[in-house]
């Protein structure tokens, strides 16, 4: 019998660049440094870095050839012509303003549409989406499904909105809400796909109420594949058919083109209606620039139009979502404690059950992200309680269900024998479980404290 002829990755490498492995007196010296705050560390202290998929892409020959044809005038370059047709064939939005990078499109969003004392829903709200929204003196609200709180629950759309209590609140509470949100992936529950039926049916509930329906489309071709792997009437269907599906219920989306326009900066608000866009893109000149580049050179701009042609490519997501699953997997077969089924763009370990003893008011993601740098100079970033900030009533942390280590792949980037380290990292880790302690802050700023928190060990 021949044996099947696996797959591997869908491109050859044509520029390296060196990683140094540090010996584990080194890493633990390094850590104590940053404060036990992996946001502290310097790149090059770190051997496999999952921080974040955001904006580690690996770009293509053809995205760097794009580069050289950068148009740097300050109106009107060509470049940003090619992106506005671009975004308008795969989204269907008309209008397209962009901006330096995804906070800044929901920036613009949120400052036309949201007024102080009004409640956004979401099915999860990302950390910078939730920062907005408070800023402006709003109010997030998350629905996403119960299943999403069941890190081993195999629902296969956990990312998905509970419906009822959407329709539900909005029957209680219409008045007070501007816009209806949807994050495809569900980037805070895990990575987490949003199927088609759902997107569907949120579009129907926000549109009974007449509200407008937006989505944060940072992962959109990752969510399709899914849709495509999972939801039986798409299978046939083309990864561009189900993006233009999804768009295609909603009246705009914020994008963060560090995800999935696989480019290094970069996002764009997309919008249909021409009010919209106007007001967006008068403060986007206070804020971004120019609406015909938004705080983007003309070369990024084209990157980014051909970064999400290639992001629709079947045998790329093949690969780029076979990865995580291929470490979650291996994962598994550790025994060590993960989120399932593992979502698009990282496997997250579930410290709750991975560091059972250590209370959540000591941040047991946080410390299992110590711990998996020193033993194997792998790099994550934690989803749990220091990421979650306070209540901003109480003063109390605003615990969250879930307290995760996010081990995010980038794209094009680490290549298998990589997430084999890792691996076998996290279960050296997991065998030492015991013996691992909680953090306490010595330094919390008050907002988006995660990125500069420093803590000593309990
Ligand atoms: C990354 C991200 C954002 C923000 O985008 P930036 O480019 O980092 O500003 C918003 N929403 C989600 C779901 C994201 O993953």
């Amino acid at each position: 019998m021949p044996k099947p002829i696996p797959t591997a990755e869908p491109f050859r490498i044509k520029v390296v660049e060196p990683v140094k492995l540090t010996t584990r007196e080194e890493r633990a010296e390094k850590i104590a440094a940053a404060g036990f705050n992996l946001f502290g560390l310097k790149s090059t202290e770190v051997y496999i870095d999952l921080l974040t998929d955001s904006g580690t892409s690996a770009m293509s020959d053809n995205q760097w050839a794009g580069m050289m044809l950068g148009d740097e005038a300050y109106a009107g370059s060509k470049n940003y012509f090619n992106l506005e047709r671009t975004v308008q064939e795969i989204t269907g939005f008309r209008y397209m303003l962009p901006t330096h990078q995804g906070r800044a499109a929901e920036n613009l969003l949120l400052y036309v549409m949201l007024a102080p004392g009004q409640f956004v829903p979401n099915n999860m709200h990302f950390d910078t989406t939730k920062a907005h929204v408070l800023h402006k003196g709003g109010i997030p609200r998350d629905f996403v499904v119960p299943e999403a709180y069941d890190p081993t629950s195999q629902y296969p759309f956990k990312g998905d909105m509970d419906v009822a209590r959407l329709d539900a609140f909005l029957a209680e509470h219409a008045n007070d809400v501007p816009l209806v949100m949807l994050t495809v992936t569900c980037n805070s529950g895990g990575g987490q796909p949003v199927s088609l039926k759902n997107i569907r049916a949120v579009s129907e509930v926000a549109k009974k109420y007449g509200k407008p329906f937006f989505i944060d489309a940072c992962r959109f071709a990752e969510n399709a594949y899914f849709i495509k792997q999972r939801e039986p009437s798409y299978q046939a269907k083309t990864i561009a058919e189900i993006v233009a599906e999804m768009f295609s219920y909603a009246d705009g989306c914020t994008m963060s083109s560090k995800k999935d326009a696989l480019v290094n900066i970069g996002g764009f608000l997309a919008v249909n209606d021409h009010a919209l866009y106007q007001a967006a893109s008068g403060l986007g000149v206070l804020f971004e620039g120019f609406p015909t580049y938004g705080g983007l050179a003309g070369r990024d701009m084209e990157a980014m139009a051909r970064g999400l042609r290639e992001v629709l490519e079947e045998d790329y997501l093949a690969y780029r979502i076979g990865q995580v699953k291929y470490l979650g997997d291996k994962l598994l077969e550790y025994g060590v404690p993960i989120i399932e089924p593992v979502g698009g763009h990282a496997v997250y370990l579930d410290a709750k059950r991975f560091l059972p003893h250590i209370p959540q008011h000591h941040f047991p993601a946080q410390a299992l992200g110590v711990e998996l740098f020193v033993e194997g100079g792998v790099r994550g970033v934690e989803i749990g309680t220091n990421l979650a900030g306070r209540n901003p009533k109480t003063g109390e942390h605003d615990f969250p269900a879930l307290e995760m280590l996010r081990l995010t792949i980038p794209r094009r980037v680490y290549t298998n024998r990589h997430m084999d380290v890792i691996a076998v990292a996290c279960a050296n880790v997991y065998e030492r479980r015991a013996a691992v302690t909680g953090l306490r802050y010595t330094y919390e700023a008050p907002i988006l404290r995660h990125f500069t928190a420093r803590f000593e060990r309990t």
